[in-house]
């Protein structure tokens, strides 16, 4: 999968512009969590990742959502959570 001919709004937010989530296909797994903090810091940790997933407390929905840190994976081909999320669950919207 590559983005190819397609200018990015990186001022955009994440829903807005690129990432689209299937929260059926989601199983909680996290590895975009841990791609995405990699992607960031070049080490594995939760706390610096950009993406959120967490299981509702009432119902046990899962939920995510993108804080104001993610920058698209700016300058790397296939964002980082959409090229580790196995599932499918976590998309480009295009
Ligand atoms: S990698 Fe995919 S399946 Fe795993 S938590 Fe993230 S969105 Fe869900
Ligand atoms: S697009 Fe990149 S920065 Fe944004 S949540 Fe996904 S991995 Fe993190």
């Amino acid at each position: 999968m590559e983005i190819d001919n397609y200018k990015m709004d990186y001022n955009k937010k994440p829903e807005q512009e690129l990432l689209d989530m299937n929260t059926s296909r989601c199983t909680g797994c996290k590895s975009c969590e841990i791609a995405c903090s990699y992607h960031h810091t070049k080490k594995y940790s939760l706390s610096n990742s950009s993406i959120k997933i967490f299981r509702s407390n009432s119902n046990g929905e899962i939920e995510y959502f993108f804080t104001k840190s993610c920058n698209l994976c700016k300058n790397e081909q296939i964002p980082a959570c959409v090229e580790v999320c196995y599932a499918h669950a976590l998309c480009l919207k295009r």
